[in-house]
């Protein structure tokens, strides 16, 4: 079936949540992707940084199949021969205790919400139900009821109320107002490093370093959403490294399991996941064998190809050669390692337009918070590579009207 039928089909049959670019990925691999005309694209948007290893890498792919082989589900009735393993090198990597790992990023938000919350009432002795948890403006922490009860954006929220109780959102940056939110009842304070949905927003300096204090002197869980922006997407492996700060918990996903398989862990110290008890949680798919053998290889190939080094070292690369750039278009261009976002002005008309001319040069990126274009290649990019998608980038910015 060609592209347009293929659209036809899924236009037809499909709930209308996406508005997806005119392009149908049939092949992948690498950098590259290619419609079923067999027309080649370069991937600059990594499934949101799912596929910070490259689609479909060689050993992933082998592991799967291997692991695919001998054994893909027990459930967590039972032991497997890949959990443990899997937990042992996560929390390492994490420099933390414990992990606990579901499938999707929204679902291990919600587990660190129920993992703070039982510390809250075990641990730092809130009274029952009155826990709270202190988020950003214009956050993004996944799409299911409880995480959308803290969003700040009317589209992620309008018609999908009545909403979860004991959150509050303070302006992202804002420490002044952050301190002034916190109560004896505050379990938690979680954030993006870098906000990736909200358009590669990053808060003023220092901010994060005293976001860190005010957990200090407070008894506060910091926890970091690091689904998007961690395992090498910035530049180190996590995010928060640039600011020299140390959560107390990490929540990931996306780029854990390659672009290959759903895996997502919360990882943090013995003392707040140690909280759960048998029964008090769970998931049917989470921690099993395929996923976490996948997982394991995902974190391999990170350190065997120096990705994360090479995102740092790419990452300012693409950045000089986007600052060279004369356009009237551009407001200004941010980011760290290879997820940067060019701000457009608002007499541009928004990004689309340009995302869909990128496209129809062979470059595939999407458009976020309507003005901004972010690209997130994968980290195996290479620097000829780059240099082709500048060319084209440069071309679209100041050529067209
Ligand atoms: C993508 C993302 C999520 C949600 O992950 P899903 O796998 O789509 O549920 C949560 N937080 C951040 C920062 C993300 O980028």
């Amino acid at each position: 079936m060609n592209s347009e039928k293929l659209i036809a089909l899924s236009d037809k049959y499909g709930a209308k949540n996406y508005l997806p670019l005119p392009i149908v990925i049939a092949e992948a691999e690498g950098v590259w992707v290619k419609d079923p005309e067999g027309n080649k694209y370069l991937d600059c948007l990594s499934s949101y940084s799912a596929l910070n290893q490259g689609h479909r890498h060689k050993r992933v792919i082998d592991a799967l199949v291997d692991q695919a082989g001998r054994c893909t589900l027990t459930s967590r009735a039972f032991h497997n021969d890949q959990l443990g393993p899997f937990l042992k090198l996560i929390t390492e990597v994490c420099g933390m205790d414990m992990a606990l790992p579901m499938n999707t990023g929204a679902e291990a938000v919600e587990t660190a919400i129920k993992a703070v919350r039982k510390w809250g009432y075990t641990k730092k002795g809130v009274p029952l139900d009155q826990a709270e948890i202190i988020v950003f403006d214009d956050n993004f922490h996944g799409r299911t009821v409880s995480v959308i009860s803290f969003s700040t954006e009317d589209a992620y929220k309008k018609y999908f109320g009545p909403f979860t109780p004991g959150f509050k959102a303070v302006p992202y940056g804002d420490i002044e107002a952050l301190k002034k939110a916190v109560t004896k009842n505050t379990v938690a304070i979680m954030g993006e490093p870098i906000q990736g949905e909200a358009g590669v927003v990053e808060p003023a300096a220092g901010f994060y370093q005293e976001v860190r204090k005010v957990c200090d002197e407070n008894n506060i869980v910091m926890v970091a959403d690091e689904i998007q922006t961690g395992l090498g997407r910035t530049g180190k492996m996590f995010c928060m490294e640039h600011y020299g700060v140390k959560p107390d918990m990490y929540i990931l996903g996306k780029a854990l399991g390659a672009g290959v398989l759903p895996i997502s862990a919360v990882v943090s110290s013995e003392e707040v996941l140690g909280v759960f008890t048998p029964g008090e949680h769970g998931s049917t798919f989470g921690g099993n064998p395929l996923a976490c053998r996948v997982a394991i290889e995902a974190i391999e190939v990170l350190r065997d190809e120096n990705l994360v080094a090479n995102s740092c070292d790419l990452g300012k690369y693409f950045m000089d050669l986007l600052k060279t750039i004369d356009s009237p278009h551009i407001e200004s261009l941010r980011g760290r390692g290879l997820l940067i976002g060019i701000v457009l002005k608002e007499s541009s008309n928004g990004a689309r337009r340009f995302c869909e001319a990128l496209k129809d040069r062979g470059l595939l990126c999407k458009e976020t918070h309507d003005h901004v274009i972010r690209f997130a290649p994968p980290l195996i990019i290479t620097k000829e590579e780059i240099d082709w998608c500048f060319s084209r980038i440069k071309d679209v910015l100041e050529n067209v009207e």
